[in-house]
């Protein structure tokens, strides 16, 4: 097996036609080396101890090759990333690609490990076969998002989270940052820093198509790539996933790649989850305060109905999954529906007070927006708030200063920030 795999991962029978690429194809006159090339094959096969069958002669069509490929059993075609006309072989742990130089020539790093290899193929008309650690699911979406961005056709308009995933690891690694920051631009969309954005989403945190459990591996992917303004509303999303296992355990992907939040992260989510309670409770005490408006007209009632509403709230907080979240509207139509029903109906609050109330909503949760960052104590430098130890850059010590700066929500804050 591993006399295959060293086999395979040198260079391949060319299938069918040359390659109509213009990429220099760097070919050595193997003549002199051997006076018969087959014999030479079967004779390195051998060695590797395996069964001598249908090995292709040079320049064998295409159907030639998948036969071989699959009577080896060590590697399984790739149902998709399958050109006909491809010219170099692509290995993902055991799956096998195959796509044009002009493809793979996209991204710098996959280019450099093409010639690299070409340089290497001993037989002409043998094509180039390349050998990446990258899991094969993602390598597929990989080469696919470049197959489009060489055809000139747009990008999923709604990538999967695997998409998502590996167009941004890979765009990074495989020098493709424009691929990387599309994947980012999508995020940044939901997971976003602005506010009214985030309320013109109806306040769904998370693109279309993904689930809370996906921000666990939407958090790595912010560490790996410094996408420090989506950390704020991807790590209250991971508080907000109600499975505890999978919570703290992860999820496994369709190829059983586990999904997990790594110690760290997870302990980030546990702490923010605790001070995401307090704020949320505040806030609602300071929504609901008993204090009707100037032009309030039947100021008995509506302070009536302010008890009622802060009572009710009380309760409904222990019912609600998402109780913890700061950010929840706790004054909507819909709410002064549930709250003044059945038993409660004959509370009612006035115009005057219930737009006060949407007033007060508003600036609670636009104060809570700035102080995200300082809520569930993670450093965000460029978030839109006004703390000098989470929203900013880690400053230089300055003499005399013993290292401390201030957050207005803690007395003070070391710079043990993550
Ligand atoms: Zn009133
Ligand atoms: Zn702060």
């Amino acid at each position: 097996m591993l006399g295959m795999n060293t086999f395979l991962a040198g260079s391949y029978p060319q299938a069918g036609p040359p390659p109509s690429d213009p990429v220099p194809h760097q070919q050595q006159d193997v003549s002199a080396m051997f006076s018969d090339p087959i014999a030479e094959i079967e004779r390195i096969m051998a060695e590797a101890g395996l069964v001598q069958q249908n090995i292709p002669t040079v320049g064998a069509p295409l159907a030639d090759i998948e036969r071989f490929m699959s009577g080896a059993g060590l590697v399984q075609q790739d149902t998709e990333v399958w050109d006909p006309l491809g010219t170099v072989m692509v290995l993902a742990r055991e799956v096998a690609f195959l796509a044009r130089d002009s493809v793979l020539a996209l991204s710098p790093y996959l280019a450099q490990r093409v010639n690299e290899e070409r340089a290497k193929v001993l037989l002409p008309g043998w094509m180039p076969v390349i050998r990446l650690e990258e899991p094969a699911a993602d390598v597929r979406h990989f080469l696919r998002a470049l197959k489009r961005l060489h055809d000139n056709l747009p990008l999923e308009s709604t990538p999967s989270f695997d998409s998502i995933w590996a167009c941004a690891t890979l765009g990074q690694k495989y020098e493709r940052p424009d691929l990387r920051d599309r994947m980012l631009a999508h995020l940044k969309a939901y997971c976003t820093d602005n506010y009214d954005t985030f309320h013109a989403n109806g306040r769904q945190r998370l693109p279309p198509g993904l689930e809370f459990p996906h921000a666990i591996g939407l958090l790595s992917l912010a560490r790996l790539t410094n996408a420090h303004t989506l950390l704020p509303i991807i790590i209250m999303s991971c508080t907000m996933i109600e499975d505890a296992d999978i919570f703290v355990n992860g999820w496994r992907r369709d190829d059983d790649i586990k999904i997990r939040l790594k110690g760290k992260d997870l302990a980030v989510c546990v702490a923010a989850e605790r001070r995401m309670v307090v704020r949320a409770i505040d806030n609602a005490g300071m929504v609901y305060m008993v204090e009707v408006a100037q032009a309030c007209r039947s100021r008995g009632s509506c302070e009536d109905a302010l008890q009622w509403l802060n009572a009710w709230h009380a309760r409904m907080v222990g019912r609600s999954p998402r109780w913890h979240d700061p950010l929840k509207l706790v004054w909507a139509p819909t709410v002064a529906a549930k709250a003044f029903s059945g038993p409660w109906k004959h509370f009612r609050l006035c115009n005057h007070c219930s737009g006060m109330l949407e007033r007060r909503q508003d600036g609670i949760l636009r104060r809570t927006w700035k102080d995200l960052p300082c809520i569930l104590t993670v450093r965000v430098p460029g978030w839109p708030g006004d703390c000098p130890v989470h929203c900013f850059d880690e400053m230089p010590d300055a003499p005399g200063a013993s290292g401390t700066v201030r957050c207005r929500l803690e007395n003070a804050v070391h710079a043990s920030v993550m």
